[in-house]
Order: C-alpha cells, then structure tokens, then sequence
C-alpha cells in the first residue's frame, strides 16, 4: 500500500494549489480526483469557462454595439457561431486543466483518479480507474460544492438548467429565465443577453447581489435594465414547469400575486452547496455543521485532528481564491508554520461589464456595527482613460474610519474593477487611510485614478476631477 505525509481528496483551486505548497514544503503528497481533469468545478465549469464565453460574448457586444462609434465599420451582417465560441471555451479549459497536470508532475504529486472515501482517519479507498487503497498521516479535504436548488424544482438539465448546462448549450436561448440574481445568474445571463436571448432574472429579495453594497446592486441592475433584461426582483418562485421545449415559472410579488414567466430555458443559479457525498465521513468519525459542511476550527482542523477540510466545502465565501488561501494555510500549518488569513480582506469579484468588485466591510456592515465612516466616491465618467475607451459607467466608493481614516472598504464597479480591486486590498493589508492612497502617484490616464480620486473624495472632499 503507498503511503504518504499528506493526501488531499478534490484537485480544485484548494486541493491542487494545497497539494503544491505540501510537496513545496518537503511532504510527500497524493491527490485524489473522481474526474478525469483536475482543477475542480474553477477550472472545468466555473470561474474559467465562464470568463471565456463572457470574454468572446463581450468582443460580439463591442463589434456590433460599439465598433462603429470607434470608426470600425464591418461589412456585412456579424453572426455569433455558438458551436465554435463553446469550442474556444473548452479549448482554454482544457488547456489549463493541462497546466495542472504539469504542476503535479512538476512537484512529484501523485495523482489518483477514482472517487475518494474514508476507510478510517488515515486510509482512503479509492474507486475508479485507479482503484487501491492508500495511507496518509494528514488528510485535507477539498472537495468543493455542487450547484443547489429549491425543493420543488426538477432540474432536467436540458431546459431546466445549471450553470454547468449553461457552460455548453447548443443554441441561443430565445428567452433564459434566470432564478437568483447572484453573481452566477448575472454573469450567465449578461452572456447569453449579449448573444440576443431575452433575459428575466427573478431575485427573491429586494436587489440583486444581495450580499454585496447596495450601491453596486442599484447601478448594476440599472445596467441590465439598460440591455433590456428583466429584473423581478422581490419575486419568490413557487414553481418550474416543463412543457415541451417550454418552461414556465410562477413568482408571487410584493402584492401576494402570482406572476407566470414563459421561456425555453430556464437557468436555476440559487446558490451552492457543499458536497460531501460517497466521502464517508462517518468511518473516519469527521462531523459536519447542520448546514452540510465540514466542521473546522480556526486551523481548518476537523474534529479528527489530522483530517483538515478547505475551499467550498467549508464555511466561508465560496470563491476560488479563498479556497487556494486555505489550501496554502493548511500546508503551512502542517509544516509547523503559523500561517494567517484575513477572511476580511478576500475580495467579492463578478465579471460582467462593467465589472463589480469590493473588499472590507459594506455600508449596511459598518451602519450594523455602528461604527463613525466616511465615504468617498468617484465616478469613472470624470476620467480622461474612461472616456477614451468609452468605459465611463460606474464609480469608486471608498469608506474610511470617520476619526482614524483607515480605509474599512471599497466598493467599485466599472471597467477593470476585478483587477483594480487588488490596489484595495493591498492597501487594506497595510492598514493604509484614505489620505495614505491619495498621496502614492497613479498612472494617467488609467481606470486607477478613480481609486486615488475617490480616496481623495474621502479627505475633505478634496477630489480634483469633479
Ligand atoms: P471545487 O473546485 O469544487 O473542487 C472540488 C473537487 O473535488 C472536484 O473536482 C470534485 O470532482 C472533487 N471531488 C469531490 N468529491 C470527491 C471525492 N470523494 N473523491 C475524489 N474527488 C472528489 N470563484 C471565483 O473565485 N471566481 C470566479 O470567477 C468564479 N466563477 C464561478 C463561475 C461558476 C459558473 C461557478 C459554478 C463557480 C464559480 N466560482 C468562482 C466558484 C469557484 O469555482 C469555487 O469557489 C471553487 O472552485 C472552490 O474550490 P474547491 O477547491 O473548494 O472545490
């Protein structure tokens, strides 16, 4: 039987990158994976695929909304080739599932393919193509989340979908209903509107990306309502029905009346949950919290102490760069070290255009905690770079400490927010005030002014460009 210091089962963006930072660290590893590409759901039918049907989705919105503006004019109509925009997409998935094949051969992992489940806290018994069983002295699990549903919904996976359905459909929907207007529906649905779908999102509470500021939410449903999508917000959803290549969902609204939606697909995005099934986790005594979770203290230590569990099927946001934090934390726990990670600071991002992107605490968190704040806020419309690219939807909002001006927040959403927000986060890390980012020199003409100029806004009111 092979025997190892450390075996993680699941090769998402926690298990792979937590299997790289063990074998870094001198232990001999294994990972362990059901699928036959490793990367988890971020790399196979999450963050990468579908940034690249948002990405190419984008490049048809620009040439046949805005080239002209540009002095671009293409003869001729501009058709979408669905087959080939969902082939490109595979293509760059499998390309960087590949690329961690490399990184596990690179750093000695042995990888098994098969489903892993506990014989007991230091065995796995692995079922598939590489059936055996194996020993480790330290057990990670790392096996990420499933797409949830409501009770009373049967997801077909042909007209009643997922997001994993949604990743490769073969044609362009005539009218997608979208159920939850989070960052999956939002990003799916900008996709298939730009593509020529009608899109209804049906949110059952009073904004779309509830957990997120209520500023980002109120500009960025402006934004799908200025495409012509449908936000049903305050909708709760009683029931979905296939009728042929029909679907109908009924909603009850504020009033208590029922409001019947008709459309050929129907993309149920209500959120996550974590999966723990065919684990096993009773033979190796690991208990989980009544939400379905792996329980873990602090160190993402289970109650078994070396079984340790990260990513999506632990507490938390359900994000990959929280997962791959964890999955460097707990190697470096295991390796004696006394890692930290600052849940506060793990930035929220959703890729639509405009981008939305935040770090730190909302205004609703600081009002809750009755904590004094001042907010500064910018609009990217004032920027020379904005207008040249003809990106100038969206703001910068930065909210500081009213005494101290530490920075607490920043909430942006416009073009290249998801990169700019790293600007936010370092400066958070460093414990910078508002008047810190003001004084460092930003590059013009770049989006990043916005940063500077709403930090500005912050100390006295001092912004320049508005
Ligand atoms: P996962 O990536 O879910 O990986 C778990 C792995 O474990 C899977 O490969 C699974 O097959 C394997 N596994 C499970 N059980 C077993 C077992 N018993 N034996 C062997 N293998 C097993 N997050 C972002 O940060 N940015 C984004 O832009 C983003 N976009 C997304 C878009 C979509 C459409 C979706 C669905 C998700 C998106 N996410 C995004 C979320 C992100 O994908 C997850 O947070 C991340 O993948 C979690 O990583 P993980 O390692 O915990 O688990």
């Amino acid at each position: 039987m092979k025997s190892y210091d450390v075996a993680i089962i699941g090769s998402g963006p926690g298990g792979y990158v937590a299997a790289i930072r063990c074998a870094q660290l001198g232990m001999k590893t294994a990972i362990i994976e059901k699928y036959a590409t490793l990367g988890g759901t971020c790399l196979n039918v999450g963050c990468i695929p579908s940034k690249a049907l948002l990405s190419s989705s984008h490049h048809y919105e620009e040439a046949t909304k805005h080239f002209e503006d540009h002095g671009i004019e293409i003869p001729g109509d501009i058709k979408v080739n669905l087959e080939k925009m969902i082939a490109r997409k595979q293509a760059v998935v499998d390309q960087t599932t590949g690329g961690v094949d490399f990184l596990m051969k690179k750093n000695n992992i042995d990888v098994f393919e098969g489903l892993g489940s506990f014989k007991d806290a230091t065995h796995i018994t692995i079922d598939g193509k590489d059936a055996q069983e194996i020993e480790a002295k330290n057990i990670i699990i790392a096996t990420g989340s499933k797409p949830s549903t409501l009770p009373f919904i049967t997801l077909d996976k042909e007209r009643i979908i997922t997001s994993t359905e949604a990743l490769k459909l073969k044609e362009i929907p005539k009218h997608m209903i979208i159920i939850g207007g989070g960052v999956i529906g939002l990003e799916l649905g900008q996709v298939y509107r730009r593509l020529g779908a009608e899109v209804t999102v049906i949110e059952y509470m009073d904004r779309i990306l509830p957990t997120m500021d209520a500023g980002l939410s109120k500009e960025l449903n402006k934004v799908f309502k200025k495409a012509k999508c449908k936000m049903m917000l305050s909708h709760k959803v009683q029931s979905v029905e296939r009728n042929g290549d029909e679907v109908i969902v009924k909603a009850e609204n504020k009033k208590g009346e029922v409001v019947e939606f008709k459309g050929d697909y129907c993309l149920v995005s209500v959120g996550r949950r974590p999966y723990t099934d065919g684990l096993n986790l009773d033979a190796a005594g690991v208990k989980m919290t009544d939400r379905g979770q792996v329980e873990v203290n602090e160190h993402l230590q289970t109650n078994v102490s070396n079984i340790y569990a990260i990513g999506d099927v632990v507490k938390g946001a359900m994000l990959a760069h929280k997962a791959e934090e964890e999955g460097v934390f707990v190697a470096e726990t295991l390796a004696g070290q006394k890692p930290h990670i600052d849940y506060n600071l793990i930035p929220g991002v959703v890729y639509t255009w405009p981008e939305v992107a935040a770090v730190g605490k909302t205004e609703e968190e600081l009002k809750e905690a009755g904590t004094a704040y001042k907010v500064g806020q910018f609009p990217f419309r004032a920027l020379g770079r904005a207008r040249a690219s003809g990106d100038t939807d969206g703001f910068v909002k930065i909210l500081a400490d009213k005494t101290t001006d530490e920075v607490l927040g920043v909430h942006m959403i416009g073009a290249r927010c998801a990169d700019l927000i790293a600007e936010a986060v370092t400066a958070m890390e460093f414990r910078a005030s508002a008047e810190d980012i003001s004084r460092m020199s930003h590059a013009h003409p770049t989006f990043a002014e916005a940063v500077k100029e709403a930090a500005l806004a912050a100390t006295d009111d001092r912004a320049l460009h508005v």
